[in-house]
């Protein structure tokens, strides 16, 4: 049976699709390897969200020209096989087949184009698909890597932000039906998950049939077994005090929540199109603090966006200083070709964006440290990721908040399944850092 490598990049939406594909494959039979130099298909699943990422992808892309076997075939899946499609083909005569995010479900047939047989029964033997997912800090060994899985509730986005190139390569919003979410989620609760996260460019856009994101929320809380359950991403325009209320309700959901501002001056707002002023923002915010006290509120940054002047830029330094948020994800602007903003005037200069993307980083940086501080003297529990990857002598893991903890490893622990007791660990807090925290086994 043909053997596949796969490799991901970008947010955890690809990650999502790339256990999609793998498991189509390995229901076809196929093997998984780690060595592309080995591999019969070759998969590199991309993103385009900015300029680096797809840097990223056309670095390796020259590598496997040399990397991958003559007969052996090389498929690039995702947001770049969609935006860059003439460019690839033109310019990347290794790769064999483009399938876009809404192109998966010729997945199988181009396998079976490839040779793969598909009137085989499915395999008998459980086997855990690989993601070799590259975002920082979220990757974790095979072992524990089922653990924590994702599940998909939309497809697409409708919102069309000035700069974003997700709603052109990955089309309309489209709400995955409840009863396929639920089935899936018993499925990787019965695969041993011990947290699910609902993933949609804005969950907040759900609607089925009347079902809105707070309905979803209160029904998948329900699911027997579940237990501990998170959400990506939510947008200021459409997040509610309805779905704060569910997430009061739900005892599964973990305090944690990924509502990205972008900045911190209406102008630049509007300008990007995002629906929202930062004062419904921060009254939205209000009430979710007031009914979630000790919740994580964590955010997206852009810097230098066009037209953003030095006093839009000054707004959003005072946010963040402010305290709004307990951790940021903070970008310089990325013009993606195809986008309004990328055309728009001003630009601000490169060296520009990334001072400002320094000072507010430096900001928030004091802000996490605090808020970890915060943690000092306390037992936390955390979903294990496995040993870690910047020192082997140490286990890592995610706390509710989803902040990372490393602690001692015993000597006899080894890189293997972790049993359910395994899975989670009580840990006391020593020590914080910007990054995380650091203690020991309670
Ligand atoms: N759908 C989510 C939302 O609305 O916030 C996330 C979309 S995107 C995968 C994640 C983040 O990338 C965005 O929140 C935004 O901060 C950033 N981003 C998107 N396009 C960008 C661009 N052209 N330049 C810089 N950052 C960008
Ligand atoms: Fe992009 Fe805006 Fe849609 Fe998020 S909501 S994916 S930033 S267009």
């Amino acid at each position: 049976m043909p053997s596949i490598y796969l490799q991901t990049f970008g947010c955890q939406m690809n990650v999502a699709d790339s256990n999609g594909l793998a498991h189509q494959a390995w229901s076809l039979g196929c093997t998984f390897t780690e060595a592309p130099e080995e591999a019969d298909i070759l998969i590199l699943n991309t993103c385009a969200i900015r300029e680096k990422a797809e840097m990223r992808v056309y670095s390796r892309l020259g590598q496997l020209k040399t990397l991958k076997r003559p007969g052996s075939k090389l498929l690039v899946a995702g947001c770049l096989a969609e935006k860059d499609r003439a460019v690839l083909r033109r310019k990347a005569p290794q790769v064999d087949a483009l399938l876009g995010p809404r192109d998966y479900r010729r997945f199988k047939s181009l396998l079976a184009e490839w040779g793969v047989p598909t009137d085989l029964p499915p395999p008998q033997a459980q086997a855990r698909v690989p993601s070799v997912e590259d975002a920082p800090g979220e990757d974790s060994p095979l072992e524990y890597a089922h653990l924590r899985a994702l599940v998909s509730i939309t497809r697409g986005c409708e919102k069309f932000c000035t700069y974003c190139i997700v709603p052109y390569t990955r089309g309309p919003l489209e709400s995955i039906p409840p009863e396929e979410i639920e089935a899936q989620i018993q499925r990787e609760i019965r695969c041993g998950a011990k947290e699910i996260t609902l993933l949609g460019q804005n969950v907040n856009s759900y609607l089925h049939d009347g079902l809105d994101f707070a309905g979803l929320l209160r029904r998948v809380g329900r699911i027997a077994g579940l237990e501990r359950l998170t959400f990506l991403t939510s947008h200021p325009h459409d997040f509610n005090r309805q779905v704060v209320d569910a997430l009061a309700d739900v005892p599964a959901v973990q305090p944690r929540l990924h509502l990205p501002v972008q900045c911190g001056s209406n102008d630049v707002l509007k300008a990007m199109a995002r629906l929202y002023t930062v004062e419904e923002y921060l009254e939205k915010i209000a009430y979710f603090r007031e009914r979630l006290p000790r919740w994580a509120l964590t955010t997206d940054l852009i810097c230098g966006f066009p037209t953003e002047t030095e006093s839009d830029f000054l707004k959003t330094l005072a946010l963040v200083e402010r305290g709004t948020f307990e951790y940021a994800f903070v970008f310089a602007f990325s013009p993606r070709a195809g986008t309004p903003a990328a055309t728009m005037e001003p630009q601000v200069p490169n060296p520009e964006r990334l001072r400002r993307l320094q000072a507010v980083s430096a900001a928030q940086n004091e802000r996490t440290r605090a808020f970890h501080e915060s943690f000092i003297g306390e037992t936390v529990s955390v979903l294990v990721t496995g040993p870690s990857k910047k020192d082997p002598a140490r286990m890592a893991g995610k706390t509710g908040h989803n902040v990372t903890v490393v602690w001692p490893r015993r000597a006899d622990e080894r890189r293997e399944a972790p049993g359910a007791s395994q899975a989670v660990v009580d840990v006391v807090i020593e020590q914080a850092q910007t990054w995380g925290l650091v203690g020991r086994v309670a």
